[in-house]
């Protein structure tokens, strides 16, 4: 194990969302794929953002991201509004649709990377327009990992940009829909088979309630999301399960099979936390500790007597 984490290096979204959660609706709640996977990485390792903001992206979202070990010299603020996203959920919180996509800041971005960030060995391609994605990876020396999410909106919009990013992806994290869409299989299985050829060497198919699934051609392995009684607003919970991934992986430099089920785990833990309040109100504010409770909770459920 190192001793030393390494700094992971982030691009994705920060945004203002509004939510039609069952019981509540929330309005110009701070979001986007890049906050949440930043203050979910930074539990373990320093964390580079790139991104860019709007005019009316509020100071102090960035300064509480900033007291966490989150360099933003890669985050422009550029005149205009800041990216904004607006979803439903179902009363069951496990499907949701998406109302509005204003790419704002975001429709003519061409992320500059700082000199600083030009040595990131570890990557994580969050969920943002594919060309983004590979433009950050252009600007990268010879990383050790790349990890990468997307979402419905790409794979639809943009097939072709997202086939040239998996093929320079290390590992995939996406959710059953999106695996299904992306794929043209309905069964899980055979989706992973077909998205393991287009690219990446390891595929996550997260299942929301239902856990996740890592598959990397050789072997299969399950963890399950914890079983929560009061489950609030699910809204980044992908994006901090990346992030949390990231983050350990940059910090164990462990990308054995058995580092990666690790890490599987430690990011269901951390998203588990994410889902329990609106936004970021939870996974900005968590620590290490919190996290390995949850890991020790994991073993107890998971925990099979030996006398069966
Ligand atoms: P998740 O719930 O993990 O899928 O992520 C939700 C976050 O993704 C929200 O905070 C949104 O602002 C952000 N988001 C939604 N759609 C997009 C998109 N097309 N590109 C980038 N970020 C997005």
């Amino acid at each position: 194990m190192q001793s030393k984490a390494s700094p992971l290096l982030i691009v994705g979204s920060m945004a203002f969302d509004d939510l039609e959660l069952p019981t509540i609706s929330a309005k110009n709640v701070v979001g986007g794929s890049a906050t949440y996977s930043a203050y979910a990485a930074s539990i373990f390792a320093p964390v580079r953002i790139v991104a860019v903001v709007g005019e009316d992206f509020p100071s102090g979202d960035l300064e509480a991201l900033s007291r966490r070990n989150v360099d933003l010299a890669g985050v422009e603020r550029k005149s205009g509004k800041t990216f904004r996203w607006a979803g439903r959920y179902d009363t069951n919180l496990m499907s949701r649709v998406t109302l509005d996509t204003q790419l704002n800041v975001f429709a003519d971005f061409s992320p500059k990377l700082p000199r600083s960030y030009g040595d990131s060995s570890y990557v994580l391609l969050g969920n943002i327009h594919p060309v983004l994605q590979c433009e950050v990876l252009d600007q990268v020396a010879g990383p050790k990992l790349v990890v990468a999410d997307t979402m419905n909106f790409w794979i639809e919009g943009e097939p072709d940009a997202v086939a040239a990013m998996l093929k320079r992806v290390d590992v995939l994290v996406i959710n059953e829909e999106e695996a299904r869409q992306l794929s043209g299989h309905h069964n899980v299985c055979k989706a992973a088979k077909d998205i393991l050829r287009r690219g990446p060497k390891s595929l996550i198919v997260k299942r929301g309630e239902y856990g996740a699934l890592l598959f990397d051609g050789q072997s299969t392995f399950f963890a399950p999301a914890y079983p929560l009684e009061d489950v609030v607003d699910p809204t980044g919970a992908g994006d901090t399960f990346a992030g949390a991934l990231g983050g350990y992986l940059a910090k164990t430099g462990d990308l054995s099979p058995g580092g990666l089920r690790r890490a599987v785990m430690v990011g269901s833990a951390a998203a588990s936390f994410c889902v329990e309040a609106v936004g970021t109100a939870k996974i900005g504010r968590l620590s290490g500790q919190d996290v390995g409770t949850r890991l020790d909770a994991f073993r107890k459920l998971m925990h099979v007597p030996d006398e069966i």
